[in-house]
């Protein structure tokens, strides 16, 4: 009765152990390497995913787009590497079909840090939490061709605000600042320096009326008097 007990134990370990190789042997054993990038938004209201990243490709980043495109590349080549070592080819391969995924292989999180509280000893403790609130994804060559679009205007503004028909919105404080230090508070029509400000114009050189945009490369210093001189031409 006993001798019967302990067989059927015996048998059923063994039986465990042969289905956990056979699981080990037939898993998918290919992972596709995706690119995580997380956008921090705390303190944006309506974050627009597209204007985010075309500033992170402003920002020359997009060398870390092209270099994890290679390290896709070199996974893929080690895959069919380890396809070809394989007894199960067919299966396999199918295996790896299935992991492929190169129209979202780079995904973008909206994060948002959010304050959260707990309660240790009667004392309220503060910590922040990354949550993330959306996500999208993209191929390479859709970051490839948004890269080329920016790289055309200089990566001087992303492509909503190239193609905003508000161009007069887009003169920000900031923007006016940077331009100012650029020109070095000089007209670059006559000369004239003016370290106070007063009488000096920010001027599209290619006017937003004959479709000129608000970016550093059409903005320049002029005095009052160049100003008034262009406007009456
Ligand atoms: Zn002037």
């Amino acid at each position: 009765m006993y001798d019967n007990i302990e067989y059927i134990i015996i048998l059923l370990g063994v039986v465990l152990i042969i289905f956990f190789i056979l699981y080990l042997i037939f898993k998918n054993p290919f992972k596709y390497p995706y690119f995580n990038y997380y956008f921090d938004i705390s303190g944006k209201r309506n974050p627009d995913a597209k204007n985010l990243l075309d500033n992170f490709l402003n920002q020359g980043n997009f060398i870390i787009i092209k270099e994890h495109n290679e390290k896709i590349e070199q996974w893929k080549i080690e895959c069919k590497k380890k396809i070809e070592q394989s007894k199960i080819k067919k299966y396999r391969t199918k295996q790896y079909q299935k992991v492929l995924n190169d129209k979202e292989a780079y995904i973008f999180y909206l994060t948002r840090n959010q304050t959260r509280y707990k309660q240790k000893n009667y004392i309220r403790m503060s910590y922040k939490v990354a949550v993330t609130e959306s996500y999208f994804s993209c191929s390479y060559d859709y970051l490839f061709n948004r890269n080329e679009r920016l790289k055309a205007i200089n990566y001087e503004c992303t492509l909503k605000e190239y193609n905003s028909n508000n161009q007069r919105k887009l003169m920000t404080k900031e923007l006016r600042k940077e331009i100012i230090n650029r020109d070095n508070y000089t007209c670059q029509l006559c000369g004239k320096y003016m370290p106070d400000e007063v009488g000096l114009h920010v001027d599209h050189i290619i006017p937003i009326s004959k479709g000129g945009k608000t970016i550093p490369s059409n903005l320049q210093v002029l005095c009052s008097k160049c100003n008034g001189n262009k406007s009456n031409k």
